[in-house]
Order: C-alpha cells, then structure tokens, then sequence
C-alpha cells in the first residue's frame, strides 16, 4: 500500500472547501506558469495563459453537463431494473399466494340449511318454542341472551395450564384452569388452534367469518379494511342486537359503524411499548357495563398487554408474569359478575414463539387457548377424561373457525354463510355429556351449512363434485342415511350421527384448504419469466469487459489530446450504453403498456396488471437488442477469470441450495462457510503478489476478514428448525427479547473500537485530512456513544434498575437520545456528506530549484476516503436500530468491508464480480447477525418505537426497514467503495464502474430473488412450503427491493455528490 504522494510534515488540515480549491487551483496554476516558462518565450506567454484559462473554463463546464447527463441516464436505467423487478415479484405474488373467492351469500334466520339440502325431511330436536325466530334460536334453542368476548390477544395455551417447570410466567393465570376443574358444569378450557398467518388481522377474520384466511392478506396487517362477507356480527347486527367494543382498535376498521359509539372504547393496537394502557382501559370501561347489561347482547374486550409484554420482553420476564397475573385477577372479577344469561368466553387469538413474537406457523405461534364460562350448568364432558384440561395444546386441540358455529348456535343467530367451523362439544353435550341428540343436531345444521357454502362455491368456480369413496358427498351421503335409519328407532344412536357429520366437516375442511392452496401456475410462470430475463439482461449490462471503460489512468498526453479534441466539439460522450438502453426500455414498453391499459379499460374487464407485465418483457427484448448491438454477447456471461467463476460459483451454491429445507433453514451457517472460503482463497493468492509487503498485507487483511466472520456469527437468533442445535445469542435468553446485562458492552466497545479503525485504513493514503478527524473522531463517535447511552437507558427502563424514578422519564430520555442519534447521522451527515470538501490536504513548497512544488496529502484515495463518510452515516444510523448485539455485528461487518477494499486492491480485481458478491454475502450474512431469520416472527416490530413514542408514518416502517434490512442496505451503500477505494481524482469512467459493480450486487440478490421464486413454485406443494419457502422467498424479494431502492437513493446519489465534491477542487476528470 505505498503512498502516491510524498509527506512533507503535516500540514494543518484547511477547515473548509474554498481554501482548499483556491489553494489547489493557485498552487497548480503557479507550476502550469512555471512549465509554460520554460517551453514558450516571455512574449507569448501572457497570451497563451489567458487562453488556455478560458479553454479549461469552457471544458470544465461541459464535462461536468456531460457528467450530470450521464448520471441522470444512469439512474434511469436502474429506476428501469426496479420496475421490472416489481413487476415480476407481483405477477409471481399474484398467482403463489393463496386465493379464495369470498361469496356474498348472507345466511338467514328462516332459511336453515338443513331445510332443502337433505333428502330425509327428519328433525333430530322436537320443535322448540320460537323456533325460526332470534328470540328463541333460529337454526337451534338458543342457551344465551347475550355474550361477553374477551380476547387476549397471544395468550398462548400453556400460560393457561399449570406446567410444572419454574418458569414465572406459567402458572400466573390459574383461575380459567381451577375453574374448568372444579366446575366443569359452568366451565370447560381448551387448546384453540389459530390458523396461519397468527397476525391479529387475519386471526379476527377467522373467528367471527369461519373461514380459512388467504396468505395475501398479511400484507394489509398494517391497514385493516372491512370485511364484507357474512360473519357473527353482521348476524347479529341485521338482528338488531347492540354490540359494544373495548380494546384494540383492529375492530374498528374490520367492522366499521357496528359498535355503540357511546359506550365503545377503541384503543392504538400498534404501540408495543405500552403493556398498560389498552388492559387498563378494558377493565376500566368493562365492570360497569355488566350493570347495564340491557344496553348490549354482545360486549367484546380485546386485550393487548401479555402480546405486548411478549415482543417487548418475551415471555421469560417478569412484566409478563405481571400481566397474566392481572388478567387472571380481571377473568376472576369478571366471572362473579355473569348472570344466568350471559355467556363468557375468554381467548386468545394466536400465540407466541419463544422469544414473544408471532406471524408464522410454529406451534408455540398457532397455539392458544379458549376457556367458556356461565353461571348456569350448561356445559358437559362426554367422557370423565375431558374434564382436566389438556395438558398441551396438542392434546383435543379445538380450531379457531368452530368458535363461530358454537356462538351462533348458542346465541341463536344463524351461523355465517361461509363458516367451516364445527360446534365445540362441551358446548352442546349437556351437563350430563350424554346429550347425543343436541350434539347431533347441532353438528347436522353446521355441517348442512357447509354443504351450501361448498356447493355455491363449487357452482361460482365450475368444479365438479366427486363421489367416491371418502369424499365429502359420499360422508355426507352415509350421515344422511344413519340419520334416517335411526329416526325410526327406539333407542336413537345420535353418537353415531354426529361423529358421521363431525367426519364430513373434517374432509371438507381439508378439501377446501387444498381448493385454496391451488396457485394460478400461468401467472407465477410469467413473474419467473419476467425476473429472469431482467437478470439475464443484468448479467449483460454487468459484463461487459474492462477494456470498454474509458478509463485512461492519468495519461497526461492522451488527456491533453482528448481535450483538444473535445473542445473542438467531437469525441463527446454522447454514446453512454445507459442513454441507449433507457431509451431502447422506453420505446419497448410504453407502446404495449399503454395498449394494455387502453385494452383494460375499454374491456372493462380490468386487468391492467397484463400491460405492465408485457410491458416488462417488451421492454427487456429491446434493451437485450440494444446491448447485442453495441457488441454484447451472451458469451461475455462466461466468466474469464478465476475470481469470476468463484462469484458465479457461490451465486449458483446458494440458488440451488434453496431447493432444500435443511439448506433454507441453516442459510446462516452456511454463508459463514462462503466468507471462510473467499478469505482463504485471497490468503492463497497473496502468496504470487510480487512485493512482500503486499503480501504480507494482503494476508493479514484476508486472515482478518474470516475472524471477523466468525466473530459476528457469534450473534445469532436461532429459528424453531435450527433446534436443538443452535444456542440464540442475540437475546438475554431463548425466552426473552430484551438483552442480557452484558451485551451492553458491546455498544460501549464499538465506540471504543470502531472510529480508531476508521481511522487507521486512512491513514495509509494520508486520507485522515481534510473533514475527516471531526467527522470520524468527534461526531461518529459521539453518535456511537449515544447508541450506546440509548441502549444502557433501555436496559435500566426494562429491567427496573433505579427506583424512585417518574414513571416515563427512562423512555423519554432513550427516545430523544434515539432522535439525536438518527439526527446526527441522517441529517447532519447528509447535510455533511453533500457539503464536505474532499479529504485532502495541500501543501506548496519550493523545490531546490526554486519551482514550485504542489503536494496533495490523500490525493490517492481521494474518491474512496470522502465517499466513506457516507456508509458511516447510515452505518451509525443502523447500528442504533439493531440493537446491542446487531450493533456489535454491524460494526464488525463494517471493519469487513474495509479489509475487502483492501483485498480487492491489493489484489488487482476491483472490477473483478467477486468483490460485488462478497459484498452482497456480507449483507446477506449480517442480516441473521442482526437477530433475524427468514420468518416472519423475527421482525423486530419493537424497532419502530427505538426513536418514537407512538406509530408514525413513514417513520415506524421506515425504522423497521432499517432494522430487518441492516446488512444489506449497509452493503448496498458501501458499495462504491470496492470501486472508488484508493482512487484519485483524474480517474475516469467511475460513474459507470461504479453502475456495473451495483448490478453485479443486485444481480447477486436477484439471482437469489429468482431462486427462491422458482422453487417456491416448484415446491408449492411441499410441506415446508409455509414454514420454510414462502417466508424465505418473501425475505428474498423484499431484500432485492430495497437494495435496488437504496441502490439508487442512497449508492448513485452519494457517488454523484462525491464526484462534484471532488471535481470542484481537482476539475473535472470525466
Ligand atoms: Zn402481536
């Protein structure tokens, strides 16, 4: 690494960027005055100056027109790859995510299925007074005037029965327990399996409609719509029943206008950080209303804190044993105050994985717990056995959707039109556990209603029903005739008919989830299509050889020539493959789109998605034209050297690997093993560079870049598969999401380490001049102390350190010390970066000559030491958001980066892909450091409320953004450093180098993107494929987006910004 310039001292660093130009500028006119001395007499000199002035006036603004030009070309074309990257992923979303057509159907209270739908005519039940009526019941005798919900939202099945461990959380809610056991007459508990995805949204939609959810809906989590189709509240709407609401606003938007506004209380869902305020509004709000209960025939009290507690905590703490402790004292108050005609029913909507979070498929996630209770003796068992409750969830499991039927059924409301549901036994067994006719008659009427719902559906999709053997028309056939045959006999064997029925409900829930897992193959073949003819064409773009840069390196002679050619109006730069390639996009899209569009909307039919997808290939076939002309082959794709066939070997390794579960599921591990490889292999070939030193340096920098690797590896989240091989590191325990003590260290270390690190890869080109002290040694690190400060008050807030504190000061000091910590590097340091003169200092003696002599401390790295500035901005910013442990790992991924400039540098092979993909591995590698894994559980929601008090748009999603991406974004601004390191300011072609490397990064992300799609697709019907697949492709695609987003925001921009900066002082080498 020798330095270009020689030192002359240390020269004070020039405070601002005038100083430095009008030095540079003086400096190099004094040795241009001198060189014009010697070479033309004294009498044309003075002419000749003025001249060459006013030339070089001329050529710098044009090339600098030329410059901005080609950037915004540049951007263009990438702006173009985001759009082709969109449209793929959404056509291939279109058709891989569930579908279900929702059927507008109502059921009506004088319309029972049971009427027209069975051949036999026959009545389990003898008439019953107001039959056909809601006052009596209308499909079945109602056993309840009205109801109290209360939901507890994650209240997973074993907070609710005892365990045996000496855990603080088990145990803290015994009463629903006690209760089921000492009077199962008035009370019964069991395990209620949520269905997929366990987002609070969908699992609302489950429990009043009876249906499945479809997967597409876990996007609108964050934006609730209302729900159309028939459901329990509708029912009891049209039935002129008052509903009253408590709790989490989520009802709110799911069934607008439906509660009575005067007594209803919604509160914020979103604010995790807030165990107290939704629990402390229900029980405020509840107890009086249980006096007034003639204002209301169904109150529903939805509880947030034990969710919250769990993904602020998780549920290894004490605040969540706090929680259920208040929840079993409130279900406890709440039952004395039940009357004979009220029903309480206490649930959870989904559970929680072990470190408190929830949105997939884990068992701990699907897992919750529903417990009924009345003061009358309504329930039974039908066998001595049921009466203990289940001693895990896996035992007599009952499913979410059979709380529909039940609660119609016993309210006496019709069952809604589309439910799948089942009744619960205890419900309808009676208190003896022998009442078969009951249990039979209500299962017939669900399962008739099944039958209708499965017969229109089939009817609105044109399938045709089977009749074999086992199918649902053949159960319900033999149902239909137990029932007939048994009518007739004395001693009716009503078991028989309702384990006939139960048998039909079960194949046609089955079959249905299988009619919904049906993926539109046409529409995921063209969004796999689009995705890879866009990489292909990257793959052309990226390729195109070194030696069609137009990089003369410092050539005075060829500069002057090209000069003098330029300033005669020829030789431009006009023939940019970007201009070409936007331009050739433009003209293959917009004609089809727009055709498309006109199509969709004179059609009527309203498919606009078709245009923008053939649009998307269009546009790819002209472009793919354009480079063939300009002499792109796909024979370039081939890699020429080594260090390219490696790139494309790791790409390959990863895209096929994500054909198996074991592989998806230990990504981690793996791209450990990646990083182990590359520096072992540049170790290797340090061994042929001709000088020692390099040598030695190169070694030392490849030896550094694996420790380092490892060292971060160390912080982990392990995901439920991993177990028990994996140990989580990343959280104070397993059963915990807050950290431990002693990872508070590790942010006081990073300030410690990090800056003086910074520090010695600039020293070595004299680039630690200019901004570079304040910004590295003062306000990097002053950032870094703040994250660190932030994290020891959010340690002291949640583990209650110091007592005798007002209640909210901890967070309100974490949360401003948060906001000056993103301050300082978001707008400080963009404000900075954009201003900041480069990182040089100049120095003019005289030589013993007497000539002028111009020395420029750091001119050799100047692109690379000022362009740093930038990913140390964002840097800071994320390390913040990570958390103490993602902090530690973003650092050292940082410390990563710089020893990879200095491998590709040392080694030659800066326009080498390898750099680019080791870049993106890095990111991709970071991205489980930082705590997360390819579920969806392991979104850090609790990010959102780093720097704020409540949810704010576009600042929560943003921050969760920041966190989840981390590694990749990190890598995706870091980028041009791989191009720009150790590069002065008379380099030509960096824009364009700069272009090529990104699209060696995206094409790594898409590559990866792309994988996942295709076997996604290919595995649809595998078993992992909603516990493995669908989240890592989910994971893969929204990675690739933001890296082609922050690839053009942050990477393009920030390079624009440093050429401006540096050419201002240098002059314009493009
Ligand atoms: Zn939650």
């Amino acid at each position: 690494m020798p330095p270009p310039n020689p030192t002359k001292g240390k020269a004070p660093p020039p405070p601002n960027y005038k100083t430095i130009a009008s030095q540079y500028a003086a400096a190099k006119r004094a040795k241009v005055a001198q060189d014009a001395k010697r070479e033309a007499s004294e009498a044309d000199h003075n002419r000749h100056v003025t001249l060459g002035e006013r030339q070089r006036e001329a050529l710098e603004v044009a090339r600098k027109k030329s410059y901005e030009t080609r950037w915004l070309w540049t951007v263009g074309f990438w702006i173009w790859m985001l759009c082709i990257h969109l449209v793929g992923i959404a056509y291939f979303t279109s058709g891989f995510l569930l579908t279900r057509l929702i059927l507008d159907e109502k059921s009506t209270c004088d319309a029972p299925p049971t009427l027209n739908i069975s051949s036999s005519p026959v009545h389990i039940l003898p008439p019953w007074e107001g039959k056909g009526t809601v006052e009596g019941g209308c499909w079945h005798p109602k056993t309840f005037e009205r109801a109290v919900v209360v939901l507890i939202d994650a209240l997973r099945y074993d907070f609710t029965v005892p365990v045996g461990d000496d855990a603080a959380f088990h145990d803290a809610f015994p009463f629903m327990y006690d209760a089921a056991v000492r009077s199962p007459n008035n009370a019964f508990l069991r395990p209620f399996i949520a269905d997929p995805p366990t987002a609070t949204l969908q699992r609302l939609k489950g429990l009043t409609t009876g249906t499945l959810p479809t997967f597409v809906d876990v996007g609108s989590s964050f934006s609730g719509t209302a729900i159309e189709e028939d459901n329990l509240l509708m029912q009891l709407r049209d039935a002129g029943k008052r509903i009253v609401h408590l709790g989490d606003d989520t009802w709110d938007a799911l069934f607008p206008g439906y509660f009575e506004g005067n007594l209803s209380r919604p509160y914020d869902s979103f604010n995790v950080w807030d165990l107290h305020t939704v629990d402390n509004g229900v029980v405020e709000h509840i107890f009086p209303l249980m006096s007034r209960k003639n204002e209301w025939d169904l109150l529903i009290g939805h509880c947030l804190g034990v969710d919250h507690a769990g993904h602020r905590y998780g549920p290894d703490h004490p605040e969540m044993a706090k929680k259920l402790r208040q929840m079993d004292t409130f279900v406890r108050d709440l039952a004395e105050t039940i009357d004979d005609d009220t029903l309480l029913i206490v649930m959870g909507d989904h559970g929680m994985d072990s470190k408190g979070d929830h949105g997939g498929e884990s068992d701990e996630e699907i897992e919750s717990a529903v417990w009924m209770y009345s003061s009358r003796h309504v329930f039974g068992r039908t066998k001595p056995e049921f009466v203990t409750p289940p001693s895990t969830a896996k035992i007599r499991p009952v499913n979410q959707i059979d709380l529909v039927p039940t609660l119609a059924l016993l309210l006496g409301i019709p069952i809604p039109y589309n439910n799948l549901g089942r009744p619960i036994e205890e419900a309808f067994s009676g208190p003896a556990g022998n009442s078969w006719d009951n249990l039979a008659a209500a299962e017939r009427t669900a399962a008739a209603g099944l039958k209708r719902y499965q017969a229109s559906y089939f009817s609105a999709r044109n399938i045709e029903q089977t009749t074999t053997p086992g199918s649902p028309t053949d159960l319900w056939n033999r149902a239909d005739d137990l029932v007939l045959g048994t009518k007739g006999k004395n001693r009716p064997e009503w078991a028989a008919v309702y384990s006939a029925f139960a048998a039909y409900q079960q194949e046609t829930l089955q079959r249905c989830k299988s009619l919904w897992a049906r993926f539109d193959l046409k529409n995921m073949t063209f969004g796999i299509a689009i995705m890879a003819f866009g990489v292909i064409a990257l793959l052309v773009y990226v390729s195109r050889g070194e030696d069609d840069d137009d990089d003369i390196i410092d050539d005075p002679e060829l500069d002057a020539a090209e000069k003098s050619l330029q300033m005669q109006g020829e030789g431009s730069h006009g023939e940019d493959i970007e201009k070409r390639m936007v331009s050739a996009a433009l003209f293959g899209a917009l004609p089809i789109l727009g055709g498309g569009l006109l199509q969709a909307y004179l059609s009527g039919v309203g498919d606009y998605h078709r245009g923008a997808g053939f649009a998307a290939l269009t546009s790819i076939a002209t472009v793919m034209v354009t480079l063939f002309e300009s002499k792109e082959t796909l024979f370039r794709l081939v890699p020429k050297t080594f260090w390219g066939w490696m790139a494309v070997g790791f790409t390959l390794s990863q895209s096929i690997g994500f054909a198996s579960n074991s592989y998806t599921i230990w990504e981690d591990s793996i791209l450990v093993f990646f990083i182990t490889t590359f520096g072992f292999v540049t170790a290797l070939a340090a061994l042929r560079l001709p000088s020692l030193a390099d040598r030695y340096l190169s070694i030392y920098h490849s030896v550094l870049f694996v420790m380092l690797g490892r060292l971060a590896s160390f912080s982990k989240l392990c995901r439920e598969e991993q177990m028990p091989y994996c140990t989580s590191t990343y959280y104070a325990s397993a059963t915990s999401s807050t950290s431990a003590p002693w990872q508070l260290a590790v942010p006081f270390l990073v300030v410690l380490i990090l800056p003086p690190i910074v520090k010695a890869y600039l020293v070595p080109t004299r680039s630690y001049e200019g901004m570079a002290p304040t910004w590295i040694s003062y306000a990097f690190r002053a950032g870094l102390f703040l994250s660190a400060i932030y994290w020891a008050l959010d340690s002291a807030d949640n583990g209650n350190w110091i007592d005798d504190i007002p209640d909210k000061l901890l967070k309100n000091l974490s949360v401003y010390t948060a906001q000056t910590v993103l301050g300082l590097a978001l707008v400080a340091g963009t404000t900075a970066f954009i201003w900041a003169p480069p990182c040089v200092s100049i120095i003019t003696s005289a030589t013993r000559a007497g000539h002028a002599q111009v020395t420029v401390l750091g001119y050799g790295n100047a692109h690379g030491a000022r362009y740093l500035f930038l990913p140390l901005n964002i840097l800071g910013a994320c390390i913040l958001l990570s958390k103490p442990m993602g902090g530690g790992a973003l650092a050292l991924m940082a410390w990563q980066i710089l020893s990879l400039a200095e491998i590709l540098d040392l080694n030659a092979i800066t326009s080498s892909p390898i750099g680019p993909v080791m870049l993106a591995i890095l990111g991709a590698f970071h991205f489980f450091t930082t705590g997360h894994q390819a579920v969806l559980s392991s979104i850090q929601w609790d990010s959102a409320f780093i720097p704020l008090f409540t949810l704010r748009y576009p600042w929560s999603p943003l921050a969760v953004a920041l966190n989840t991406f981390a590694g990749q974004i990190v890598a995706t601004t870091a980028l041009p450093l791989l191009v720009l390191w150790k590069v002065g300011p008379k380099k030509k072609g960096l824009l364009e180098r700069v272009s090529r490397a990104l699209g060696m990064l995206v094409a790594y992300y898409a590559v990866e993107a792309l994988a996942t799609m295709a076997w996604a697709g290919w595995l649809r019907r595998h078993l992992m494929l909603y516990r493995v697949f669908s989240p890592k492709f989910m994971t893969a695609v929204v990675a690739l987006l933001v890296v082609d987003i922050v690839g053009i925001v942050i990477s393009l921009t920030g390079v624009r910004c440093n050429t401006m900066a540096i050419s201002e002082v240098f002059g314009w080498a493009e």
